[in-house]
């Protein structure tokens, strides 16, 4: 309920001459479209130009408000990058909104636009080693735009393999540079990155859902530390650096991806079902309904409502034309904010003992607030259930999870959080039963330790236990040399 935020979506189209001819803007804008929960703060798209230059347009709000024109005032193009962003590191203001292009100076290097999902914890070592007087905005994306721009090597994918050791933390990538389209994942693979097809056109993006939408097969996942390179040829693959561990963030699955992607061959709304359904067995309870916290919580709470036989009901309604919680400038306000946001239905909560599922529990004060509502409107049982567990951590690849001091479950015991909330009890889904929903599909057969060591090779979880980061993400952003580039396998996995 309290919205945890990613940093971005990002998207990128190549439409081959000899294919079916599509619009690439007009489909640009429409992925984007798609993709708008990962990023409301500003939206921004760069295409080729017919003479192979590359023209951009960025600005603050959402898709449908800077593309009004569904891209058309760009160039016609045949391939483009897009991107959707939500600031986690940087400021938000249109400086920091990407695709970030540079080297379009006079005399200088051929242009790079890249679009970058994700958060990378030396950002600021990176940016205090570059020319500052290059420097426009306050963001990583720019940063790695300027490391690919300046790095030695006689290609775009050169200069990926020599800059790949300086990047420690998450990075998807959509990059234009040469005629092609580049698409890179980092070496864990913590945000997403898919591949489809349109036809003979190509489209990588963050979620399966941007392909659903323009009616785009999904070919598969791009793995952690492959590069992909798209041009008239066709698809190149190849893997660039592997890591005994990979590390796609689990809130993925729990919160921010589209209950209708795909994600490492799983479906979203699935795992989220599994997840209330092992919540249920964790903790049940005896109670008259289970009611979500829409719309996230939606599948966890169904999932819930099965496994335990309770009947399931929305008896918390959303306000379809309320502001979301972030915008707001002062706590006043935000508070205030949550009797906007949610509407009660009085004849399904008065007398009634209550499950209410929620897909995580941040600070806590916007629950607590929805809590003291529903006893207002006569609850008389409220038992609060959470399919993530507790977020203990901060963190440190592009989300905007808070310090610790700010978390409540950090450093209270569930009882305490269940009585700052003021409800009569309180369930978090462990890091096994998380492991058991995304693996197993609920098969609660597997014991804890095999479905949570799945969970580690697999996954980061490090907001809940500091082991599942993927690596120490302070330390990292002090070391000199995070992989050793002869680690990467230069093999061509495949050309289609
Ligand atoms: S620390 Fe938590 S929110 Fe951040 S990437 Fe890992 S699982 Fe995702």
């Amino acid at each position: 309920m309290e919205r945890l935020h990613d940093a971005c979506g990002i998207v990128g189209i190549f439409a081959r001459e000899n294919g079916e001819s599509i619009d690439v803007r007009r489909y640009l804008t429409l992925a984007l479209t798609s993709l708008q929960h990962r990023g409301q703060e500003s939206a921004g798209m760069a295409v080729y130009s017919s003479d192979g230059k590359i023209v951009s347009r960025i600005g603050m709000g959402k898709v449908r408000e800077i593309f009004s024109d569904t891209g058309t005032g760009l160039p016609e193009t045949h391939c483009g990058i897009g991107h959707v962003r939500y600031s986690t590191t940087g400021s938000s203001c249109v400086e920091n909104a990407g695709p970030f292009v540079v080297g379009t100076e006079p005399n200088h290097y051929e242009a790079i636009a890249v679009a970058h999902n994700g958060n990378l914890v030396n950002g600021p070592a990176l940016r205090a080693q570059l020319p500052q007087e290059l420097l426009n905005s306050t963001t990583d994306s720019e940063a790695i735009a300027l490391l690919l721009l300046h790095a030695g090597g006689p290609s775009l994918r050169e200069r990926m393999i020599s800059i790949i050791p300086q990047l420690r933390g998450a990075y998807s990538l959509v990059i234009l540079a040469e005629g092609k389209l580049f698409a890179m994942r980092d070496p864990w693979g913590m945000r997403p990155l898919c591949l489809g097809r349109i036809g003979e056109s190509w489209i990588v993006a963050s979620e399966s859902c941007a392909l659903d939408r323009l009616g785009a097969s999904f070919i598969r996942k791009v793995e952690p530390g492959e590069l992909i390179t798209i041009d008239e040829q066709g698809v190149h693959s190849e893997m660039l650096v592997r890591m005994p561990r990979q590390a796609l963030c689990v809130f993925e699955y729990i919160y921010f991806s589209d209950a209708t992607s795909r994600l490492n061959g799983r479906f979203v709304y699935s795992v989220r079902e599994a997840l209330g359904r092992e919540l249920a067995r964790e903790h049940p309870i005896e109670a008259d309904l289970v009611v979500p916290v829409p719309d996230s919580s939606i599948p966890a709470a169904l999932g819930y409502a099965e496994a335990s036989g309770i009947a399931y009901s929305q008896a918390i309604i959303k306000n379809r034309y309320s502001d979301r919680t972030f915008i707001k400038p002062d706590q006043r306000l935000r508070q205030l904010e949550v009797d906007l946001k949610f509407n009660l239905v009085r004849p399904k909560i008065e007398g009634a003992r209550l499950v209410i599922v929620d897909d995580s529990i941040v600070r806590g004060n916007t629950m607590k607030r929805l809590v003291a509502a529903l006893r207002h409107y006569g609850a008389k049982e409220i038992h609060l259930r959470s399919s993530s567990p507790p977020l203990r951590h901060p963190c440190h690849f592009g989300i905007d999870i808070p310090q610790e001091v700010e978390l409540v479950a950090a450093g209270r015991s569930v009882q305490e959080v269940a009585d700052y909330i003021g409800v009569d009890s309180l369930g978090y889904l462990s890091i096994a039963g998380l492991g058991r929903a995304i693996n197993s599909a609920g098969d609660n057969t597997l014991d804890d330790e095999a479905v949570t060591a799945r969970l580690h090779r697999e996954f980061c979880y490090g907001c809940m236990e500091k082991k599942g980061w993927p690596f120490d993400p302070v330390g990292a952003a002090l070391s000199a040399q995070f992989i050793a580039p002869e680690r990467r396998d230069p093999v061509i996995r495949g050309v289609q």
